[in-house]
């Protein structure tokens, strides 16, 4: 078996080869034919995640050990399964969820694995996609993609996945007040294809980038609002013609959850997935008098990756520029992505 593994943090992924693991008791055996390259894997590579203020998460303080293989968005074909794994589609291809927990506590047993605090999730704790093959945990983690382009469903596992279940949280939304989306970027775009797909409309994109802003219009923001300035939440403000419902912050900066924190309306939400790294100073009284919520969301469950399937079959998301690249192109597309030099999404095949 081939892989490209992380042998130091911060250092290129270096290329292993060893034996094809058998799978014992529910797991099944994948060959791998794609895997998406995620940004985040940039992060994880280097062994932590800025939490702000100067904090760190570190990744060995998440259960990760070196070596580690990377890739949480991994596709392929199911080869084997262990005694225990029931009905394991063998001979088909199936998009992997990669959040997997424990298997044995109350939240894995409800099927909310990202919830687990145990996670031993595919491409962190466990081995990753950025190889041949593949050990997933059990068969219920195989989500049949049939009808969608596999680069596309690799994808959908992580960014798709994530934004599906942050702008579920800010259901049901009234048809007639503004969401605010912060950030443009790819998790932005996202966003607004999950609204539009909810059937949401009234759509307010605020990036730094103009060239971000356009693309945000042209992926269906009703309104778009240039951040950074003084002026940014009362333009907000101005759009809505008054405080917004809710707000999705797609950065993570002291900025931007300040800026969507300010623009909210009593009985407000603001949904925080962008792990750039802030800190916001909170009143407990503004927040009870505004009856606000904040709320983190973090990856999804196989029910929400499930529906997100099921939006792109039918037609009600659309795919983002992919680029394949050769799996030993891997490590090289990390340092792109930390570069900003990448437009859309690399997806490496096997
Ligand atoms: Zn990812
Ligand atoms: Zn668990």
């Amino acid at each position: 078996m081939l892989s490209y593994d992380v042998i130091e943090w911060g250092k290129p992924l270096e290329k292993a080869e060893g034996e094809i693991p058998k799978p014992k008791g529910t797991e099944v055996l994948l060959r791998l034919k794609y895997c998406g390259v995620c940004h985040s894997d940039v992060h994880i590579r280097e062994g932590y995640f800025e939490l702000g203020g100067g904090k760190r998460l570190l990744m060995t303080e998440r259960g990760m050990s070196l070596p580690a293989t990377l890739g949480h968005e991994p596709y392929g074909t199911v080869i084997a399964a262990g005694p225990d794994a029931a009905d394991a589609p063998i001979g088909e291809d199936r998009l992997v969820y990669p959040w997997t927990g424990c298997g044995a506590c109350a939240r894995c047993r409800e099927g909310l694995d990202n919830f687990c605090m145990a996670p031993a999730m595919i491409g962190i704790q466990r081995r990753g996609g950025y190889a041949d093959h593949l050990i997933v945990p059990h068969p219920r983690y195989l989500i049949d993609a049939a009808g969608i382009d596999p680069t596309w469903a690799a994808i959908l596992a992580c960014s798709g996945l994530s934004t599906y279940a942050a702008v579920s949280k800010l259901n049901p939304i009234p048809p007639e007040e503004w969401v605010a989306v912060i950030g443009g970027g790819g998790l932005g775009l996202s966003a607004i294809g999950m609204l539009k797909a909810l059937g949401h409309q009234h759509i307010v994109v605020v990036d730094i980038d103009d060239a971000k802003l356009k693309a945000a219009k042209t992926a269906g923001a009703a309104a778009t609002v240039k951040g950074g300035d003084a002026d940014s939440g009362k333009e907000m403000q101005r759009i809505a013609a008054g405080p917004l419902c809710a707000a999705v912050d797609l950065v993570g900066t002291n900025e931007t959850a300040s800026l969507a924190l300010g623009t909210l309306r009593k009985g407000g939400r603001l949904v925080l997935v962008g792990l750039y790294g802030g800190e916001i100073p909170l009143s407990v009284v503004a927040t009870i008098q505004r009856a606000l919520t904040i709320q983190g969301s973090h990856l999804g469950t196989v029910a929400e990756l499930k529906a997100v399937l099921a939006l792109a079959r039918e037609g009600k998301i659309q795919p983002i520029p992919i680029l394949k690249r050769p799996l030993s192109e891997v490590s090289r597309t990390l340092d792109e992505l930390k570069q900003g030099a990448i437009v859309g999404r690399v997806v490496v095949e096997m």
